[in-house]
């Protein structure tokens, strides 16, 4: 979703637009806005040269009148109690859009995940935990992987709780599948992007064979969303990370620079592809530019020369609240966050189910199922926008709120 100074008040911005369409209270807006709970610890660990550090770790658990919380932990130098806050609530809106029976959770740790030793971050993530065991679990909070942290830092999760409450897979996500994690899930929300553009191309009549897309951000879901659109019949003719983008018309390799990645840490001078400025990559002539990294990739600074025909947000809260305004006047759509990139919320579900149930499922029956409920949703959006008359944000919002009102409704006050 849109992200001006945090990304809680676009949050509240478009939570408040969606309560007043609906024609819902302020009280009801607020509620909807404040999060249940926020946790912040201090974990010190010694580091390898002996010295003590402090790192600060965030988890905020936003809603859960439709379900346990859920949601991802980032280890990011920039993570602050707003940014895992806003990401909080946007989970809750996420989970209730493509309407599976969970709510909105996040956190974070403030570090630089690169800068730590493989020890450093295992006795991180351990003493995390040890810290807030009491408020995690398989039927109050799932956490799961984001920016920074990935399958091995979910195992080290699983391991510690495990180690207090006995064998409790289901109390995390996106765990390794020699752990109980699900096939698919890896690569899920790149797969759930791809299922999504597929949808919003049968939407406006458009064939996707020969079609082009730029992805900003070489990570899980650049990568992963790049493998999806080529399967598809998309160009994807320039990616980026976070400190180069390269360029090529036929299409880039994907492999080669998967293995220029591993073997030089970067992108830059990848053969057969053209550098170009990181910044200039989603301004790149195209059908669908995908901002996949950060937050705040689109602003006004930026919009006014985005000449993509729809802007798909792959990372959550990539564009600022005057970008999403400028785009919408310009014409382009805006495929928002809580649909896009839902597709790891949906096979963490999967994955959660799973466990309870003590059953594995093949690749193909998790295809299938992300296939059928982010289909479903993508669906419902788009349909909903082209009768009330709204942008795709708006229209998903609407639901999402309505159905997150609906569960409060029923439980009560
Ligand atoms: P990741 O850590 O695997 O990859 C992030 C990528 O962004 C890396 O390639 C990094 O080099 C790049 N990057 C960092 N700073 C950058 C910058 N300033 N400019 C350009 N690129 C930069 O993270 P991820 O899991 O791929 O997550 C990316 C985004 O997608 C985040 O917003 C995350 O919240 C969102 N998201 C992730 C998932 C998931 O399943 N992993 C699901 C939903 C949403």
């Amino acid at each position: 979703m849109p992200a001006d100074s945090t990304t809680k008040s676009a949050y509240e911005t478009f939570l408040s637009a969606a309560c007043e369409r609906l024609g819902y209270s302020d009280t009801i807006a607020s509620l909807l806005t404040l999060a249940a709970m926020e946790i912040k610890v201090e974990i010190p660990i010694v580091r390898d040269n002996g010295e003590l550090a402090i790192f600060t770790g965030y988890r905020v658990q936003h809603q859960n009148a439709r379900g346990p919380c859920k949601g991802g932990l980032r280890y990011h130098p920039q993570v602050d109690l707003d940014e895992v806050r806003g990401l909080a609530s946007l989970m809750t809106m996420k989970t209730a859009l493509v309407n599976i029976p969970l709510g909105g959770g996040k956190g974070g740790i403030t570090c630089d995940p690169k800068a730590l030793s493989l020890r450093e971050l295992e006795t991180l993530t351990r003493k995390f935990v040890k810290r807030i065991h009491r408020e995690i679990g398989p039927n109050s909070d799932i956490m799961a992987p984001d920016m920074g942290s990935n399958a091995r830092v979910m195992g080290w999760i699983h391991s510690e709780y495990s180690a207090i409450y006995g064998h409790s897979p289901a109390a995390v996500t996106g765990k390794p599948v020699s752990l109980g994690g699900s096939a698919g899930r890896e690569t899920a929300t790149g797969d759930g992007i791809g299922m999504v553009i597929r949808e919003y191309a049968r939407h406006r009549n458009l064939a996707l064979d020969g079609m082009t897309a730029v992805i900003q951000g070489f990570g899980n879901v650049g990568i992963n969303t790049a493998r999806a659109l080529q399967r598809l019949g998309i160009r994807v003719t320039a990616i980026s990370d976070s400190r180069s983008a390269v360029y090529r018309a036929e299409g880039i390799d994907l492999d080669a620079l998967i293995q220029r990645k591993r073997e030089r840490g970067s992108l830059a001078e990848a053969p057969e592809h053209e550098e170009i400025e990181p910044a200039a990559l989603l301004e790149t002539k195209c059908d669908f530019a995908v901002p996949a990294a950060l937050e705040n990739a689109i602003t006004e600074k930026n919009a006014g020369r985005i000449s993509a025909r729809a802007v798909v947000e792959g990372a959550n809260g990539p564009l600022t609240c005057e970008a999403d305004r400028m785009l919408r006047e310009r014409g382009i759509d805006v495929v928002p966050d809580i649909l896009a990139n839902a597709g790891g919320v949906i096979v963490s579900y999967f994955e959660w189910i799973q466990n309870l149930q003590r059953e594995v499922w093949p690749v193909e029956r998790v295809e299938s199922e992300l296939d059928r409920i982010i289909g479903n949703a993508a669906r419902e959006v788009f349909i909903h926008a082209r009768e009330k008359g709204l942008d795709m944000r708006s229209a998903a919002f609407d639901i999402a709120v309505a159905r997150v009102k609906e569960a409060l409704d029923a439980t009560g006050f």
